[in-house]
């Protein structure tokens, strides 16, 4: 079996003979799909953890990814191999149900999968070592409940959560913003957070990118933004207890369509129709004025002088809004989109807090604030950079913002650097000996793939892996300490208590979960039919 890379740089596996062999039984199957399932592992590994390394991936039409997160790598990674697509799958499963820990669960599936390849070849059957990693990980999540530690955070005190998405966000290549990066995941969450029913509607944040600036210059904003900018550059950029319009009717005088003829053969003529458009605007200006507006928003454009008009009614506008972005406005200012401009009246227009035109950098872009929103809670992360930084940092809010979500709904947490990994295999494996049966074997095997984490770790941040973790192993045992873990950043202490390393409990309990459970998947699979039988 081989890493081969295609001419996009793009890894994939080729296993050796496979066209020869059409159908792989028993043993044979079992392996096969094993190093299938370790190949992946093994390109994952490099990317754990705080000095973990980034992959740089293209996609067939050239466009570049750099990126830290297990999960894009995998979704950008083609794999043909069906075992292989199970652990992109497993991947896939965490980021669904957790958001982090993506890279950690396939290294822990690799690791198992190393370990029940030695059992195998030691003559266990699949089934029994199927049975005792199930026991194990059982073992294994009771034990993680029993070190966790309750935090307790308020609105006013939001430090330990901010804490816990640093430590996400430290792993990643943004990890130079961590701490403005986490304080702005922390508070977007609380913005949407329902604290009383212990949910957050993720959908209310809005994760916008804009190429320019600094990621330093990324900010939170209560509010929507539209990438819009007033009609006129004279027209006031600020505007306090806006009401605003919405209107999806042209915000013009009619126009004379084709099919229409006027003759103006007198100066008279046309002095009377450009008076005629004239007033006819200035009446819908007047209209928009009455009802209250102080904003309006257009789908549709109106000419300069139309504009011009505007200006000097003092009736701020912008124009060409997509119906998407209207249809947001709408629903955040608590405002009905008006289709025909007779019906425009008081109770349709929207509220905000805050309007604002902010421009960015040399160029002349421009982009319209739309702040503290009469109905809706829904806010905006606009994160600036080049393009690349700019994704990156969007999947790595992501991470940020699930944890923040699963903290508000489970306020557990373990501590990180593979020290609970360490203190479950110390428990795993001191277990195993009330086991009579084979599954003994199986279940010390779990417990050494469990120490697979904090060794990719050591191994990611230049510390010899086997030493640094036996040195840390024993300091568990002989302080009965289940917070020592890899002082990857060479801190001077690995007392991942002190140095604030957090995850939840439920994203490590579900690591172990969907490990153990795509790793008993693949152990079943005893015959490997593929079409070329047919
Ligand atoms: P994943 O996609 O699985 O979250 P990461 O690359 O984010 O992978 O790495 C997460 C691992 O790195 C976790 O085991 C976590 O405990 C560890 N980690 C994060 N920050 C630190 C740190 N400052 N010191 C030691 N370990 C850390
Ligand atoms: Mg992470």
């Amino acid at each position: 079996m081989a890493l081969a890379f295609d001419e996009y740089g793009r890894p994939f596996i080729i296993i050796k003979e496979q066209e020869q062999k059409a159908r792989l039984r028993g043993l044979e199957a079992q392996k096969a799909n094993i190093s299938a399932g370790k190949a992946v592992a093994r390109i994952l590994r490099t990317s754990l953890g705080p000095k973990g390394m980034d992959k740089m991936l293209q996609s067939p039409d050239g466009d570049v990814i750099i990126t830290n997160d297990g999960a894009t790598i995998l979704e950008q990674m083609d794999v043909d191999n069906q075992i292989a697509k199970l652990m992109v799958e497993l991947s896939r499963s965490q980021d669904y149900e957790i958001g982090d820990g993506t890279t950690g669960v396939v290294v822990l599936a690799g690791a198992l999968l190393e370990q029940a390849e030695k059992l195998l070849e030691r003559g266990i059957h699949p089934v029994r070592i199927s049975e005792g990693y199930e026991m194990a990980s059982k073992l294994a999540v009771d034990h993680l409940e029993s070190i966790s530690q309750k935090f307790e955070f308020s609105v006013t005190n939001i430090e330990p959560l901010v804490q816990t998405c640093m430590t996400t966000l430290s792993s990643k290549i943004v990890n130079r913003c961590k701490r403005a990066l986490a304080e702005i995941a922390v508070k977007a969450v609380l913005a949407v957070a329902a604290l009383e029913r212990k949910d957050v509607n993720l959908e209310l944040i809005k994760v916008e990118g804009k190429v320019g600036g600094k990621l330093e210059d990324t900010e939170l904003i209560y509010g929507i933004l539209v990438d819009k900018d007033m009609s006129h550059p004279q027209m006031p950029k600020r505007i306090e207890d806006a009401n605003i319009a919405i209107l999806t009717c042209p915000f013009e005088p009619p126009k004379p369509k084709t099919k229409h003829k006027i003759d103006i053969d007198t100066v008279e003529k046309f002095q009377t129709l450009r008076q005629q458009e004239l007033n006819y605007f200035d009446d819908m200006v007047q209209k928009c004025k009455d009802v209250g507006a102080t904003l309006v928003i257009c789908q549709w454009g109106f000419d300069d002088e139309a504009n011009h008009l505007l200006m000097h009614r003092n009736l701020p506008a912008v124009r060409w809004v997509g119906g998407v972005e209207l249809e947001l406005i709408a629903i955040a200012t608590g405002g009905r989109i008006v289709p025909r401009f007779q019906e425009l009246t008081t109770e349709k227009l929207g509220k905000a807090g805050l309007v604002r035109e902010k421009s960015f950098g040399t160029t002349k872009d421009r982009m319209l604030y739309i702040e503290h929103c009469a109905n809706s809670r829904a806010v905006t992360i606009f994160i600036r950079g080049n393009k690349m930084m700019i994704e990156e940092t969007k999947r790595s809010l992501h991470d940020a913002l699930c944890v923040a979500r699963n903290l508000i709904r489970n306020n557990s947490i373990v501590y990180g650097g593979g020290s609970a990994e360490i203190s479950c295999a110390i428990a795993v494996e001191a277990a195993a000996d009330r086991y009579p049966g084979v599954e003994q074997y199986a279940i010390r095997s779990f417990a050494e793939a469990l120490d697979s984490i904090p060794m990719a770790l050591a191994e990611n941040s230049g510390l010899p892996r086997i030493d640094t973790l036996t040195a840390v192993k024993s300091q568990q045992i002989k302080e009965n300490n289940p917070y020592c873990g890899i002082d990857c950043n060479d801190v001077g202490t690995n007392n991942m208590r002190e140095q604030n390393v957090f995850e939840t409990l439920i994203g490590k309990q579900q690591q172990i979960l969907l490990a153990t459970q795509v790793v008993k998947m693949i152990l079943k699979i005893d015959d490997v039919i593929t079409p070329a039988e047919y």
